[in-house]
């Protein structure tokens, strides 16, 4: 085998895509539920997208962030406009993007005196593969066998107020969260969390850093999930469905978090390059101005009804919860299974923490396509557990 063995076996080859549906290498023709794990919102082959690519690669791909780079400052400009934020920095991936934030919210306590800057973060939370954010991460098999981990990141139960006010010191600068904990398990917090959170955030003048990886570029039904509460971080970082596929990752930051990073104080050689950005560029103004964040509402809201509706009679379905596209079923065990057993039935999905199907459908789902799904996963369900 040529390739590292970090995925474990694949047995299936994917040669093609167009709109909601794959194509392996026999020529099957799969409809896809994951989005390239939240990636590909706006479908496969999406001909805007296809067209941005083209357009941009045919004129500059790349330059270096030694210059000005017109798609750079476009892009900025829009997702200042979109998020409540301040500024921009752009890097090639959610963990990258993670990163910055990371050393912004270090960096804004050295700033303030405080040498031993100690960041709070969830149990159960995601945000990367590198050392910084594996060990922000809360799921202990992802930093099994990397230690030593990176020091000053303190672990909490997720959507629990009083759980960050019992670990907090004097040298917490920052909370960093998932709106909606993705990897976790598609974990929904209380509606009034990130406003309680807000406010004991100010309270401290600790940052709010809210990791919208999975969350962001419409997902939820509107662009941020934190826009579904009255309020804004200090920080957000994005990255998975923002370019459609294109790989990038941006941080934004608002006020006193804007001006912390200063030249020399951080960088990437690819981030932001005109390629990415143009692609991100024509995903973020196709996904805002088309009515998909009206639809990822409607669709959410359809396919929750209809599975709470179709499988309220099955005893080991524990819950079923999200927000727009982004849907858990939660079941009595462990799962794994359904995948093969809906790959085998046409259908493309994701079991993660275990226990949870979890369905990352494109924007661009029709509801004959949505009936599918909705299909689709009741029967491999009920085949399996009833
Ligand atoms: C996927 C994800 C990341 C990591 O993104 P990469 O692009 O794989 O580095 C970080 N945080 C959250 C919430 C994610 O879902």
């Amino acid at each position: 085998m040529s390739l590292m063995n970090t995925y474990g076996e694949r047995s299936t080859t994917l040669v093609k895509g167009e709109g909601a549906y794959l194509w392996d290498d026999q020529g099957r023709r799969y409809l896809d539920a994951l989005s390239g794990i939240a990636v590909c919102g706006l479908g496969h082959a999406n001909p805007i997208i296809t067209e941005a690519i083209t357009a941009q690669a045919s004129t500059l791909v790349h330059a270096s962030n030694l210059f000005n780079l017109p798609p750079q400052q476009q892009l900025g400009e829009k997702l200042v406009a979109l998020s409540g934020m301040d500024n921009a920095f752009f890097g090639n991936s959610g963990a990258e993007a993670n990163e910055a934030a990371i050393k912004i919210a270090r960096k804004f306590g050295h700033d303030n005196g405080i040498d031993e800057p100690e960041i709070i973060v969830a149990d159960n939370s995601f945000h990367g593969r590198t050392m910084a954010t594996l060990s922000a991460t809360g799921n202990p098999k992802v930093k099994k066998g990397f230690s030593p981990l990176v020091s000053g990141f303190v672990h909490t139960e997720f959507n629990n107020i009083d759980a960050i006010k019992a670990v907090a010191t004097k040298n917490t600068v920052a909370v960093m969260v998932e709106p909606i904990q993705g990897e976790g398990g598609i974990r929904v917090p209380a509606d009034d969390y990130l406003k309680q959170l807000r406010a004991l955030c100010d309270q401290n003048e600790w940052l709010l850093i809210l990791d919208e990886i999975q969350t962001g570029a419409g997902r939820t039904g509107k662009f941020f999930a934190y826009q579904h509460s009255d309020i804004l971080p200090d920080i957000v970082t994005s990255a998975k469905g923002l370019a459609n596929g294109v790989p990038i990752g941006v941080c934004l930051a608002r006020a006193k978090a804007a001006g912390v990073l200063q030249p020399g104080n951080h960088g990437s050689t690819f981030g932001g390059n005109p390629l990415a950005c143009a692609a991100a560029l024509a995903t973020v103004t196709t996904v805002c101005e088309n009515g998909y964040l009206a639809r990822a509402q409607e669709l959410g809201e359809k396919f929750l009804a209809h599975f709470r509706e179709k499988l309220s009679g099955n005893p080991h379905v524990i819950d079923i919860r999200g927000m727009g596209l982004l849907i858990g079923i939660e079941l009595d065990r462990d799962c794994g299974e359904l995948v093969d057993i809906c790959k085998e039935a046409g259908l493309i999905l994701n079991v993660t923490a275990g226990s949870t199907i979890r369905l990352l459908p494109p924007l661009i789902l029709t509801d004959a396509q949505a009936d599918e799904i909705i299909n689709l996963v009741v029967n491999s369900i009920n085949g399996l557990l009833n």
